[in-house]
């Protein structure tokens, strides 16, 4: 009898016996399998290793970090349905023509924001990019110096706008710039100013003697503006949620008011404060969208259907005005003080441990920084991280002062049972 030469017996029914613990499929498995011979072990090791690859996989989790947009955790969550039919992603219902897939949602997004168009691409850092590569390719940027920022991993608006071919002209100081040195800028000679980049210094804030040039000075120069906002947030009224504005949303910039504060553009984020997909919106003078739309860059930076379904979901959204109903970000925004006590009530009486504690949520994702919205949490002795997070489904949550915290504003309601459990098995 032989054995196969590249998988020896021993492998396959090691394979096999892992195949009754695990869902993983067979050729996983027998990785797994050959993995742990490998080390020397047997079937604990290669348990163990399955169980590895099992954790390495994407896994729905409850984020009760208190930090709602977790860039770690896919910032937004978003529950989107759709059904496998083909859709009118390029496809014009009315000629039975070709269509254009920014149509639809392009169209929906230029309402939201007041602009006379929108076209979306893959992320707000790609909205940046192709901006700058359609509008100012060989041409000069003016930037502040205090908005020559670095936003998360790799967005760092110098080397956005080297990748794009425009240069970066810096412009007043760290921390003022006033309208006047932009002007200086615009009319230097040897200069060509195509266009001046307001960007948000979304994770940080500069505080003292600091002066920033407004969108609405801005607009009165010479060359368009374009007004780089990051949050997603479309208007500072906040029209879709009863009452005034919360408190922690104060100076974060919306696209209504930029636009209407005179930008030529606002590019921003789809899973952040929109609470949406991953995508970038380019919102603003028609003329200026068109030229992105056109940049072969932009057929590099679409969104697929998936993404531009779940957008048009979320745009649909905010037009009937059920954001706080729907969308999960929002939901968590509205819950009340006097309900995230409750839920925790009988999260700590239904466990039978815990206790109920007064916490300070963040939105994140960069988005106001330094501003907290009051929370409520349930707290337990130790680090119980390891722990909570080999729970099934793995709970995210955070320690301090050798407790573990498990703020209850980025949880869903829904999920309270499972933090129950949990606890109970802690
Ligand atoms: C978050 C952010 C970006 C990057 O957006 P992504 O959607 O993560 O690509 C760019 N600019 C600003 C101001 C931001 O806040």
């Amino acid at each position: 009898m032989t054995a196969p030469v590249d998988r020896p017996p021993s492998v396959d029914a090691l394979a096999r016996r892992l195949a009754e613990t695990s869902s993983l499929p067979h050729p996983v498995l027998v990785d797994a399998a050959r993995a742990a011979i490998a080390d020397g072990g047997g079937l604990d090791e290669a348990r163990a290793q399955a169980r590895d690859i099992e954790r390495s996989l994407l896994t729905p989790v409850v984020n009760a970090t208190g930090v709602l947009l977790h860039t770690n955790l896919g910032r937004a969550p978003l529950a989107h349905s759709q059904s496998a039919r083909a859709q009118t992603v390029e496809f014009d219902l009315a000629s039975g023509e070709r269509g254009s897939r920014q149509r639809a949602v392009g169209q929906l997004f230029a309402r939201l924001c007041g602009a006379e168009d929108a076209i979306v691409v893959n992320n707000n850092a790609a909205a940046v990019l192709l901006v700058l590569a359609a509008l100012a390719e060989g041409r000069d940027v003016a930037v502040s110096r205090g908005e020559s920022v670095e936003i998360g991993g790799a967005f760092r608006v110098p080397e956005v706008m080297e990748q794009s071919g425009a240069r970066l002209v810096d412009v007043g100081t760290t921390n003022r710039t006033r309208r006047s040195d932009y002007e200086r800028a615009i009319v230097r000679p040897g200069n060509d100013v195509a266009l001046v980049l307001k960007v948000h210094p979304s994770n940080y804030r500069v505080q003292g003697f600091v002066e920033e040039t407004s969108v609405a000075e801005l607009s009165t120069l010479d060359v368009p503006v374009v007004a780089d906002i990051g949050s997603g947030l479309l208007d500072a009224t906040v029209p879709w949620m009863p009452g005034a504005p919360p408190a922690w949303l104060a100076g974060e910039p919306a696209a209504v008011q930029t636009l209407a504060d005179g930008a030529d553009l606002v590019t921003f984020s789809g899973d952040k404060l929109l609470g949406g997909p991953q995508a970038g919106i380019i919102a603003g003078r028609h003329d200026l969208v068109q030229r992105c739309a056109k940049h072969p860059l932009a057929r590099a930076l679409r969104c697929g259907g998936l993404v531009l379904a779940a957008l048009q979901d979320v745009a649909l959204t905010y037009l009937h005005k059920t954001v706080c109903d729907d969308l999960a970000f929002w939901r968590m925004v509205s819950q009340s003080i006097d309900a995230l006590r409750a839920r925790a009530d009988t999260i700590v009486a239904e466990a039978g441990v815990g206790t109920v504690v007064d916490t300070e949520a963040l939105p994140g994702a960069g988005s106001a920084p330094g501003v907290t919205m009051p929370s409520v949490g349930v707290t337990v002795d130790g680090d119980r991280l390891a722990e909570l997070r080999a729970f099934d489904p793995p709970i995210i949550a955070r320690t301090r002062d050798d407790r573990t915290t498990l703020d209850l504003r980025s949880v869903d309601p829904t999920d309270d049972p499972a933090v129950i459990a949990a606890l109970r098995y802690l």
